[in-house]
């Protein structure tokens, strides 16, 4: 059954992917927000025929606006642009692929608009997770998850009961930096993190992917989506990129999920979960696929992934300051302002400096992203 769409971040590496599994398998797209490609905005608005296009930013919808005159597709420009984009009627699913905290709003607007929730945009989760997930539950909503780890995750335990999990195992690619020490760390630049060794995708993922914050994001994600306490779930490197995450069970049996690492396949089973349908993914073979490998990470070496965990377990806003901590942190070296190793220094220090306040309200959760942020900026002065 074909699904109508909204998606949320439609120009970045997330968005246009799902656009293509979208025309591939005949969905409609009723809305779409974009936040700095214009020229892609309107090319996709031409194509896909939305009711909607969105933008937080007001100068963008305007000249948008201009662009799509002749069309009768309607443009906003504000965050009341992206709530309204992500609760439109028409769509019953909403895709959020929006980067950052910036997607928690709109989020939880389609949460209350009661659309399904294909996750991509995992931050919302590592920011406000209790609350959106205990949203999603009163409002009686699936979320689906997007992220790869986390999609195989949840195909695994299609048919299982929560109380037969005994351990989730998420697989890290280990990023471009795998087995490099902190000397070589300190002198890698903004082009060799860039570099990532199997998938391709935006910016920030990117930088995470090659500190490892990623992983503890995804670990604090994967806690969050599916109700299993950090103690409870495992970080496995595994160069080839063929396992996409385990879950091993009570009574000892592991089922993985393997395949090429095409983010086509977890965004098509987000739409078309419980059902599999022909898709557009890159088949696997596996009499040509490596000798699998998995190895425990350097958490001494890759700082961030230790900071998550410890966040991971503490819980309350620390998820929030850390997560708002590393978006400015990864913003300042994207700027090639601070060093490599100055993000998980400076995301240790925002923790110092930013008291955590548990079973917070989603003002809480704002509040310790602002200060997070301000710690970071005051830090680097
Ligand atoms: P991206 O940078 O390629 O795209 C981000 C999208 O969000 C773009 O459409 C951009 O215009 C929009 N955006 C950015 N800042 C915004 C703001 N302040 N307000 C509104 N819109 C804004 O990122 P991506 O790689 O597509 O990742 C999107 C999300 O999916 C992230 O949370 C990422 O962690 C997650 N994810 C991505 C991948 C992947 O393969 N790319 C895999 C797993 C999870
Ligand atoms: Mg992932």
């Amino acid at each position: 059954m074909g699904r109508t769409l909204s998606i949320l971040g439609s120009t970045g590496s997330i968005g246009r992917q799902t656009l293509e599994v979208a025309e591939a398998g005949g969905h409609k797209v009723a809305a779409l927000t974009f936040g700095h490609n214009v020229k892609l905005a309107e090319e996709q608005a031409r194509r896909f025929r939305p009711r909607l296009v969105a933008t937080p930013d007001e100068g963008l919808a305007a000249d948008l606006k201009v662009r799509l005159e002749d069309t009768d597709i309607r443009v906003l420009g504000g965050e009341e642009g992206l709530v309204e984009a992500a609760s439109i009627p028409e769509a019953d699913t909403a895709v959020a692929a929006i980067v950052g905290v910036a997607g928690l709003k709109p989020t939880l607007a389609a949460i209350d608009a009661g659309k399904r929730l294909a996750l991509a945009n995992k931050e919302t989760l590592v920011c406000a997770g209790e609350l959106v997930t205990a949203r999603a539950k009163a409002r009686g909503v699936d979320i689906v998850p997007v992220d790869s780890e986390h999609s195989a995750i949840f195909q695994c335990l299609q048919g299982a009961k929560h109380k037969e999990i005994r351990r989730l195992i998420v697989t890290a690619s280990g990023g471009p930096f795998y087995g490099m020490d902190r000397k070589a760390l300190s002198l890698v630049t903004k082009t060799d993190a860039l570099k990532h060794p199997t998938w391709q995708m935006g910016q920030k993922i990117t930088i995470d992917s090659a500190t490892l914050m990623n992983k503890g994001l995804e670990v604090i994600e994967a806690m969050r989506l599916f109700g299993v306490p950090a103690e409870r779930i495992d970080v496995a490197v595994h160069r080839e990129g063929v396992v996409h995450s385990l879950v091993e069970f009570a009574d000892g049996a592991v089922l993985a999920q393997l395949g090429s690492p095409d983010m086509r396949l977890p965004i098509q089973y987000a739409l078309t979960w419980p059902d599999r349908t022909e898709g557009i993914a890159k088949p696997f073979n596996l009499f040509s696929c490596p000798p699998l490998t998995f190895r425990r990470p350097d958490i001494e070496t890759f700082r961030c992934l230790a900071l998550a965990l410890r966040c991971a377990k503490t819980g309350g806003t620390s998820t929030a300051v850390l997560n708002g901590a590393n978006e400015a942190a990864v913003g300042l070296f994207l700027e090639e302002k601070i060093g490599f190793l100055d993000i998980p220094r400076l995301v240790e220090g925002a923790l110092e400096r930013v008291k955590t306040v548990h079973d917070p309200s989603l003002d809480d959760i704002f509040e310790a992203d602002r200060a997070a942020r301000q710690a970071v900026l005051e830090l680097t002065r």
